[in-house]
């Protein structure tokens, strides 16, 4: 072992982040190690924070620290627009863009039949009683532009057909593979405004 064991203990944590390896493991933890504690404790105390007051809002899914979400509860928001993510971080690059105004549905992934994820794992269920409960007008589908993305949109929308709502797709400028996770706002904007019916 090179490291006393207390520091050998954090950057073991921190080498279990991901996009952290070895090296850079150990550049945090000594950096960690030359910074006033109190800053430290800053750090330590917001990671707890998260933990400890941060779930996902009971109508859309996104995370909140309250009952519901401020984009949920937001009387300014339309709520005949209801636009389907997969992820909190897909509603977050959408939101950057002040375009939307509508609300969202995370369903928490997208369908995977290589990692075990059927549309009972995701939050399907959930939009459908969103649906039949929600004065929703138009859906928009709005999961990335990959493989998997498209076959849980493809499913969402022939799940919809029955209800009659308008479901549309968001037009991807991106090649497909891209992350509207890593898409600039004005890319997102264009998707979202070039939005097509799903046949
Ligand atoms: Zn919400």
């Amino acid at each position: 072992m090179y490291y006393a064991k207390p520091l050998a203990r954090l950057v073991g944590e921190l080498e279990k982040l991901p996009g952290i390896g070895p090296k850079s493991a150990q550049r945090l933890a000594f950096y960690l190690l030359r910074v006033p504690p109190e800053e430290a404790r800053l750090l330590a105390d917001a990671i707890m924070k998260v933990k400890e007051q941060i779930h996902s809002c009971s109508v859309c899914y996104n995370f909140t620290d309250q009952e519901t979400c401020e984009i949920c509860s937001s009387p300014r928001r339309d709520r005949s627009l209801l636009c389907v993510v997969a992820d909190p971080r897909d509603l977050i690059a959408l939101e950057r863009t002040n375009e939307y105004r509508g609300l969202y549905h995370v369903l928490g992934g997208v369908i995977s039949p290589l990692e075990g994820i059927g549309p009972d794992q995701l939050r399907v269920r959930e939009l459908l009683q969103r649906l039949e409960r929600d004065e929703v007008k138009e859906v928009i589908l709005a999961t990335n532009p990959q493989v998997e993305g498209e076959a849980t949109a493809r499913y969402i929308q022939r799940l919809l057909k029955p209800l009659g709502t308008r479901v549309t797709q968001i037009a991807f400028g991106l090649p497909m593979g891209g992350d509207l996770d890593y898409a600039d706002p004005a890319t997102l904007i264009q998707a979202l405004g070039g939005r097509r019916v799903m046949e």
